[in-house]
């Protein structure tokens, strides 16, 4: 039973994290000319409106709004493909009324070579996803992300970049996650995989940083946001971890978190470290 609905989160702190790593890496492989086959296992609907009811139910858009607010002082060129994507989605350029998921942010990067393939599960936001996708060079795939990804690869094409957004509602995700992660690379291990998860007060993500710390996976990046005022309910914090980020991402990447990390902005802490060195 699939209940998750990511119109209730669209534009929150942990996208603003995960969209900014996805567009910072895949901007850092285009560096190369061979063509990157992309992969996003849980993809959404691709569009999100914050003015829907849901949206306006939890408010989380506070996150890409704050953004939105304190762009003139960023600092990092990286966060341009961010607010240049932002500013083309939305007319009104005062407040943001629409929010592009993954695959729109995956679609803006991609090259005449590069390839995207999505998955979803969810019914109606697999139609919505595969209304979106039509014309745009993008599969859908109405199936699930973790086993349809490992029937995927190796890749068609010379380079791989997939990220792994589950909305972890059973607990078993992260496991599954862990193992599908592994086995993915073992087929894949040049590829470049962005996992992320939520940081909970019960602390499950641990588990999943620990199955891959004991993987034989290398090369495993790790970045912890945690809020210094977290709700009584819910994300304390935001992670991901970048297997294979390319060389110097995890400054780059850094410098941008660093820019709305003060209290002006978003009001987090940034932890990051090697999870697996080379
Ligand atoms: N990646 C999206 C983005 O950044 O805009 C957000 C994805 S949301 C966190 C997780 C999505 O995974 C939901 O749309 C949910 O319906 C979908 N989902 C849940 N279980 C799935 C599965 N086993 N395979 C594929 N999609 C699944």
């Amino acid at each position: 039973m699939l209940s998750y609905l990511h119109a209730f989160h669209a534009g929150n702190f942990a996208d603003i994290q995960k969209h900014g790593a996805l567009t910072l890496v895949l901007s850092m492989m285009q560096a190369k000319a061979s063509a990157i086959a992309c992969f996003d296992t849980h993809a959404g609907s691709a569009i999100y409106d914050l003015d829907s009811e849901r949206a306006r139910k939890t408010a989380e858009d506070a996150g890409v709004q704050k953004l939105w607010a304190c762009r003139s002082g960023l600092r990092s060129e990286d966060w341009q493909p961010i607010t240049q994507g932002l500013s083309s989605f939305n007319v009104d350029k005062e407040r943001l009324g629409v929010y592009p998921g993954s695959p729109a942010w995956f679609r803006r990067s991609l090259r005449r070579g590069d390839s995207l393939t999505a998955f979803e599960l969810h019914p109606s936001e697999s139609g919505q996803l595969a209304n979106w996708a039509t014309g745009r060079r993008v599969r859908v795939l109405h199936e699930d992300g973790l086993k349809g990804l490992l029937k995927q690869l190796p890749p068609v094409h010379p380079r791989l970049m997939v990220l792994i957004d589950p909305s972890y509602e059973v607990k078993s995700e992260y496991a599954d996650v862990a193992k599908t992660l592994l086995k993915a690379w073992q087929k894949c291990r040049h590829g470049v995989y962005l996992v992320w998860f939520p940081i909970l007060t019960t602390g499950l993500h641990a588990a999943l940083k620990q199955a891959v710390k004991e993987s034989p996976l290398r090369k495993v990046w790790c970045s912890e946001i945690h809020l210094k005022t977290p709700p009584e309910r819910g994300m304390t914090g935001s992670g991901l971890l970048v297997v294979n980020p390319p060389w110097g991402f995890d400054g780059r990447f850094s410098a941008m978190i660093d820019d709305i990390a003060g209290d002006q902005a978003l009001g987090f802490s940034h932890e990051h470290n090697w999870l697996i060195p080379e």
